[in-house]
Formats: structure tokens, C-alpha cells, sequence
């Protein structure tokens, strides 16, 4: 496993997580025995790290593989291969992928996911006192009055009123529901929480609420999260760095700041001419992406970027890019990532 934590940064908190070499292929398979004939390479050799209290943004086009990563994480699905090291406050510092089933279930007190689609991840038959309360409940951490008593305060933390606690989903806008859902997720006192898209089926205008309230809620109590959006203006106004992927692997990380002002990757240049600037007059430059994504199932040769690259070489075609560092705290899956002199964005706020 590379060693991705920077002895360059400044940040002095340890890692909670540190992902190395995962990989989740699903296989194809076809004809009347259903042989295998191939894989999807959803997550293909992905290495990450989130610091105690800080927040990653994982970025790419639907499809890329930032969902299926964060999946893995959680043991939602079963990872192919590759470590997923989580310091747990019970377990100690675990391999989450080699955990049995009783281990996972004790980890999950402590990682939590946040769901994209509010109207869709509660039961519409559940009240808010079950909702909330399911996961104490399930963990043996809270019952009867204890239990009442506890989603009445998470439900204050959400900004929803402890009086609604017997009411349906059903009674709630789409940004409450959303609110819900964080109640939901966080009432086990988690240290890392994924937020897979938790903004994305929201209004724009409800959107910045419930980023802020994250922000608010990961300051309170001291959450880390990893942030898995394909907008990349929602993941500035949150990440303290970006991950940003491409069919399965990741091709930048750097700093948020860094990210946006400098990037290095013609991709992540491509994603952030693509960002909607309130300015009548036209940008200087903006980047068509040309051709389809490559198939997870059949990727191109070399870097599988070369395509739809405008900087491609003839190097790009045969030969795959290594994830190295090209900046203190930035590294970069290209050939010529210390040469190009890309454009960035300015940093959108919602
Ligand atoms: Fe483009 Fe080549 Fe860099 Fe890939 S390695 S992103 S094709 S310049």
C-alpha cells in the first residue's frame, strides 16, 4: 500500500481511515451456465486516507465507482480485495474487509452512511421515534424512555422539533426528510460518517442548509466524513481535500484549495470548466469532453483518460500513469501532471 500521508502536510491528525489497494470487480457473466466471461472494474486500486475530523470530497462522473467505494467502506458490499484500516474506539485499529459478521456490526456503531435519495431510504410506515431510534435500538444502546429521550436530542441537532417525533416521513419536505436521515445516521454517536450524495435530490435552495448543518453537526460532535458528490461546487463548499476519479481509479487528490487554484489532471480541469458561474460574460475556456466514458468492463489501453484527453501523447496509449506526488500533498495519475499548465475554478459558494 502506498504511502499516500504526505510527510509534507502540515495537518497533524492521524489517519482514522486508510484505504489501500481496494478493488471491487462484479463479474459478467453469460450463457446458459452463466460462465464468467468478464469483470466490471467498479474500483480498481483505490488508495485514500481521511484524517481524524477533516472531510474528503470523492468526486467523478454517475458511475466512476465513488458510490461503490464508499459501499465497501461500510461492508455493504464485499470488497474483491485491498485493506480498509479504521482506527475504532472499541475494536482498535481494524482491517474493516477482514472483520466477521459480529465485528462488522460492532464497527457500524461507529461508521455510518448518510443516503442520497430522502424520499426514498425511510419507511413510510415507520414514525420518527422508530426511525431514529432503529439503530439504538438494533445496537443494544438505548430502550424505552432512554431511547425517547435520545431521539429527542438528535432530532433537536437536525433542527426538527422533538414534538414530531410520532409523525410519518410522509408529513415532511424533501430537506426535512434529509434531516431525518441525518438523525438516523448519527444517533450512535458515529466517528466517520459517508455521505453518499446527501444533497443531490434537494432543491438548490435547501442544499446549502443541510451542507451548513453538517459542517455545524461534524464540529459538534466530531465527526470525519467522507463526501461523495458528483458536483464539484457542493464538494468544495465542504471538503477540506478532493479526491476526484475516473472509471474506478482516482487520478487527483490535493487540497481543496489546491485542487481548485492549480489542478493537474486534465480531467479535473474538464469537471471544473463544466461548473455554472454566475457571469453573464462568456469564460475564457471551457472544455467539451468529446466521446463516451470508458467502460469499466473494457477500459482503453494506457491511462484510460487518453481518449477524450486534449494533452494525450503517444505515451498515454500504452502506458499506464502512476499515482505520484507532483506538489507537497498532491498527487496526480498522468504522465505529464508537473508539466501541464491547466486552469482552475474559482471556488463556488452555494
Ligand atoms: Fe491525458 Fe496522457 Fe495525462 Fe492521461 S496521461 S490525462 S491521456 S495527458
Amino acid at each position: 500500500m502506498p504511502d499516500l500521508v504526505s510527510q509534507s502536510e502540515t495537518s497533524s491528525a492521524e489517519p482514522l481511515l486508510e484505504v489501500g489497494e481496494l478493488r471491487k470487480y462484479f463479474p459478467i457473466r453469460r450463457g446458459f451456465f452463466k460462465r464468467i466471461v468478464g469483470h466490471v472494474k467498479a474500483v480498481d486500486n483505490v488508495d485514500l486516507y481521511v484524517r481524524e475530523g477533516e472531510t474528503l470530497g470523492l468526486v467523478g462522473e454517475s458511475g466512476c465507482g465513488k458510490t461503490t467505494t464508499g459501499r465497501c467502506i461500510l461492508r455493504a458490499i464485499e470488497p474483491t480485495s485491498g485493506q480498509i484500516l479504521f482506527r475504532d474506539p472499541t475494536l482498535g485499529r481494524v482491517d474493516i474487509s477482514q472483520l466477521d459478521k459480529e465485528q462488522v456490526r460492532l464497527v457500524r456503531h461507529n461508521i455510518r452512511m448518510i443516503f442520497q435519495d430522502p424520499y426514498a431510504s425511510l419507511n413510510p410506515r415507520m414514525t420518527l421515534l422508530d426511525i431514529v431510534g432503529a439503530p439504538l435500538r438494533a445496537m443494544g444502546i438505548a430502550h424505552g424512555k432512554e431511547l425517547e429521550e435520545r431521539v429527542a436530542e438528535m432530532l433537536q441537532l437536525v433542527g426538527l422539533r422533538p414534538e414530531y417525533m410520532r409523525r410519518y416521513p410522509h408529513a415532511f419536505s424533501g430537506g426535512q426528510r434529509q434531516r431525518i436521515g441525518l438523525a438516523h445516521a448519527l444517533a450512535p454517536y458515529p466517528k466517520f460518517v459517508v455521505c453518499d450524495e446527501p444533497v443531490s435530490a434537494l432543491d438548490v435552495s435547501v442544499q446549502a442548509q443541510i451542507l451548513n448543518l453538517l459542517k455545524d453537526l461534524q464540529e459538534q460532535m466530531g465527526l470525519t466524513y467522507l463526501f461523495v458528490a458528483h458536483d464539484l461546487s457542493v464538494v468544495a463548499h465542504i471538503s477540506d481535500r478532493v479526491a476526484v476519479m475516473y472509471v474506478g481509479k482516482i487520478v487527483e487528490l490535493a487540497s481543496t484549495a489546491e485542487l481548485f487554484s492549480s489542478p493537474k489532471h486534465p480531467y479535473t480541469e474538464a469537471l471544473m470548466s463544466a461548473i455554472p458561474i454566475p457571469d453573464p460574460r462568456p469564460r475564457e475556456k471551457r472544455i467539451l469532453l468529446t466521446g463516451e466514458v470508458a467502460n469499466p468492463a473494457n477500459p482503453p489501453s494506457g491511462c484510460y483518460f487518453h481518449p477524450r484527453c486534449t494533452y494525450a501523447k503517444d505515451i498515454c496509449k500504452v502506458e499506464e500513469p502512476q499515482f505520484e506526488e507532483a506538489a507537497p500533498g498532491h498527487y496526480v495519475k498522468c504522465h505529464f501532471g508537473r508539466e501541464l499548465d491547466l486552469t482552475g475554478a474559482v471556488r463556488v459558494s452555494l
